[in-house]
């Protein structure tokens, strides 16, 4: 019906109106409002962003000039140098985090779905967070709780993103000497193949205030107290955290106090995907355990318990020297030996060194440990460790590597001539353009013995793979961003031969590209893993050691 009749508004008509218009406006207020706050949000944004590029940017300007005006001063240019690295340092983390929010403000951020291992993910996370710890001479225990299912579907690029930011700031917020408790634990799975993923990490470190709690995750917020301004820091962490958190239907929730430490509790659904684990172990299998801590040495005994096994505990090396030689005198020597970290007497890799002597080289001994394995591997081998597990531990890990040892005792599955840490008989294809790059990169390999053939794009690449015999290349080595074919294209290409060694080939990304996606356009390229640079020495031969062993 008409509003007007009779040229003015009816009664009814005109409240309706009024109610309409006031309902408009007040819709219109609450767009403004919104408009208003998210400018202000951005004009904050940029204001921070620019003041945290200046400082660093300062400190890089600034130090160049005094080391350049002193360049004969060696100690003085040195540590211009030094405050140079660190403020550089700071710039990149606070550009990728930048990017990074970008990323997921934009919804660019894509969570994947693939097969992982959560025993390989937590041993990747202790390998780059521990170094800080010990540095801070800090006690940082990872403690593994009820694991159901191992083997997990999930996105473990942001699952590692979220976890290495909040225990990197249990390190940093937490004082010399404090104590970093991180622990893992899974609810049951449930019918529908979901299983939960309890995270959590408990620092004593310097806390943080109610007030302060209900802003952790805004971006650019940080504690603003004089012992927190001196801890470098972007405060976009938290908040790239929390979004990664929500973007994978998870929750994460703080507690803290002030002086007292804080608790950071993950919770975060994956889909279990179970593995049928075939084990050729004999149960009751004897094993030979030797640690001096007894919470270490449970933590071992369990889990070989777990897997059917038998483990005789002892706690130094001169011991277990003379059980094994009367064992093996009587003839009941047990499967394997298992060294831990500490003994009473010897460092493990001494005891290591007179057991094999006693035992003759097809007798598997393991070490479980939490040291860095990269960094152990020359004397451990040498000493003659046939295997190392690292700690936190998880069952499956330790039965699958005595199983594997026991199996092929004494047998070498790599090509002939290969011993641990000499790769003389392998061959490796190393695709870079940067003649700098190229340099750095033959030169680290040349240090592990590995044979290095070399082409300069992703064009050469494919014309040498697909000249060379089949089997001739172990490894690939491909940079991304080259002229004339990319690293992406070539690996396409390479993948699509057909020759039995197209698929098989073992092809690592090589690049300054360092994001999740690219690591997962790497992934979809049918690269098999991701190299960011700069590669150093230790990395190289950590895929080596994976790849050729
Ligand atoms: P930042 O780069 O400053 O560490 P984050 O976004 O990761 O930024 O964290 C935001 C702020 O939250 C930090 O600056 C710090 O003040 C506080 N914070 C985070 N984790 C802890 C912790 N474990 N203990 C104390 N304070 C913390």
């Amino acid at each position: 019906m008409d509003a007007f009749e009779n040229g003015r508004y009816r009664n009814m008509d005109l409240t309706q109106r009024v109610g309409e218009l006031e309902r408009e406006n007040a819709e219109l207020r609450r767009a403004l409002e919104a408009a208003e706050e998210a400018n202000q949000a951005k004009s904050r944004f940029l204001s921070n962003m620019s003041h945290d590029i200046r400082t660093p940017m300062n400190a890089i300007v600034g130090m160049t000039a005094i080391g350049l005006s002193h360049i004969d001063e060696k100690a003085r240019v040195q540590d211009c140098l030094d405050k140079i690295r660190t403020a550089s340092s700071h710039l990149m983390s606070l550009v990728n985090d930048v990017l990074d929010m970008s990323r997921i403000d934009s919804g660019r951020v894509v969570f994947s779905q693939e097969e992982f291992s959560l025993a390989d993910l937590t041993h990747e996370l202790a390998v780059i967070v521990r170094p800080q710890a010990v540095q801070k001479e800090q006690n940082l225990y990872f403690e593994i709780g009820q694991i159901c299912e191992e083997n997990l579907i999930g996105d473990p690029l942001h699952l590692r993103q979220i976890l290495v930011n909040i225990i990197n700031n249990a390190v940093k917020y937490t004082p010399a000497g404090g104590k970093i408790h991180v622990r893992f634990s899974q609810r049951p799975v449930r019918e529908d193949g979901v299983v939960w993923l309890d995270f959590l990490c408990e620092d004593n470190g310097i806390g943080m205030s109610e007030d302060f709690l209900e802003r952790i995750f805004e971006p650019f917020e940080r504690v603003k107290s004089s012992t927190v301004d001196k801890i470098e820091g972007t405060g976009l962490g938290m908040s790239i955290v929390k979004s990664l958190v929500d973007g994978m239907g998870g929750q994460i929730h703080v507690k803290s106090q002030e002086g007292r430490g804080s608790e950071f509790t993950v919770e975060l659904p994956m889909l279990a995907c179970p593995r049928k684990q075939v084990r050729s172990l004999p149960e009751d299998a004897q094993v030979l355990v030797v640690e001096r801590k007894n919470d270490r040495a449970a933590q071992i005994c369990d889990c070989l318990w777990g897997g059917g096994l038998v483990p005789v505990r002892l706690e130094g090396g001169m011991e277990a020297v003379t059980y094994l030689t009367e064992a093996n005198y009587e003839g009941y020597m047990p499967s394997a030996l298992l060294l831990g970290q500490e003994l009473t007497d010897m460092p493990p890799l001494e005891a290591a060194a007179y057991v094999r002597k006693l035992a003759g080289p097809d007798f598997p001994i393991l070490l479980v440990s939490e040291g860095d394995w990269a960094q152990m591997e020359y004397r451990a081998t040498r000493a003659g460790i046939n295997a190392f597990v690292p700690c936190p531990l998880f069952g499956s890990r330790l039965l699958d590597t005595i199983d594997s040892l026991v199996e092929n005792a004494g047998g070498n599955s790599g090509k002939a001539g290969s011993r641990e840490g000499d790769y003389s008989a392998y061959r490796l294809l190393l695709v870079e353009d940067n003649e700098l790059n190229l340099e750095i990169a033959t030169e680290l390999l040349s240090m592990t013995g590995i044979q290095v053939e070399t082409a300069e794009n992703g064009l050469e690449a494919v014309e040498k793979f697909a000249a060379a015999p089949e089997g001739h290349y172990d490894i690939i080595l491909m940079d991304i961003q080259m002229p004339v074919m990319n690293g992406y294209e070539a690996v396409r290409k390479i993948r699509k031969m057909d020759r039995a060694d197209a698929g098989s080939v073992w092809i690592v990304a090589m690049t300054a590209n360092a994001f999740m996606e690219d690591v997962r356009l790497a992934k979809d390229a049918g690269m098999n893993e991701h190299l960011s640079k700069p590669v150093d020495l230790e990395r190289l031969q950590d895929v080596l050691r994976r790849q050729l062993h």
